[in-house]
């Protein structure tokens, strides 16, 4: 993920490029689930972001916190100014940036949290330490390939057997996330609370180090040559 220069060679760009390489392995291996089995989440669905708010680590938030200060600077300052303003016309019931009006819903897609990259497409481990799978309930059943009118909890076999392949584990990743900063590994905070943290701290290594030019900053004018005395 593209970060500003001040954070390079910190404790912040560490966690980031930590939780960066997670993500990416979340993407890898659900794609290959993805192709493998029949069951997609409907377009447009984004049920599960309706009534939920993420309780996320210090890494996921400082996460989230580069990315908008890099794509979304304005929201990320109204944010800690407690200006901002959500997209949802109830803001105390769920994530303050699901837009239930746009198709794609989650407004910070890219620099999301870890549980939701994990939505619908990752399973759990059963009491034998096995992976196992159940479609969110919302999940569509009745697709092509897939002539279940149940909606069970798929063992490892039962999967491999059907579909040749198993889903991510959602401990897995979570424990990788975890293992980035042991010493607060049980500290988790509700998103918004989260992110006021991580963004200011963010900004306050930019007042320290001082902040690199914007991308699209003009270079500044040379400066006038004094004129000669007469
Ligand atoms: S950050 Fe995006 S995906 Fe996560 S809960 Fe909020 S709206 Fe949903
Ligand atoms: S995980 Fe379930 S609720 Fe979330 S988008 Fe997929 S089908 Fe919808």
């Amino acid at each position: 993920m593209q970060a500003s220069e001040c954070i390079q060679g910190t404790h912040i760009q560490e966690l980031v490029d930590g939780l960066d390489r997670i993500y990416f392995d979340i993407e890898t291996e659900q794609a290959q689930w993805k192709q493998a089995s029949p069951f997609h989440c409907p377009d447009g669905c984004g049920t599960c972001c309706v009534d939920f708010e993420p309780d996320v680590l210090e890494s996921e938030a400082l996460y989230l916190a580069v990315w908008m200060l890099h794509h979304q600077k304005s929201r990320a300052e109204a944010f800690v100014q407690g200006t901002f303003q959500s997209p949802r016309p109830d803001p105390e019931k769920g994530c303050l940036f699901f837009d239930p009006a746009d198709p794609y819903h989650c407004t910070v897609y890219e620099g999301r949290c870890l549980i939701c990259r994990l939505f619908g497409y990752t399973g759990d481990r059963g009491k034998d330490g096995r992976p196992r799978w159940k479609p969110c309930k919302y999940l569509p059943i009745h697709s092509p390939g897939c002539s279940d009118t149940r909606r069970p909890q798929y063992r490892e076999a039962e999967l491999i057997d059907r579909f040749g392949a198993l889903p991510p584990v959602m401990a897995d990743s979570t424990s990788r996330a975890l293992s980035l900063s042991p010493d607060s590994a049980n500290l988790r905070r509700p998103l918004r609370e989260a992110l006021v943290i991580a963004i200011r701290k963010i900004q306050l290594l930019h007042r320290f180090l001082g902040a690199p030019p914007e991308p699209d900053t003009p270079a500044p004018n040379p400066v006038s040559p004094m004129p000669h005395a007469s």
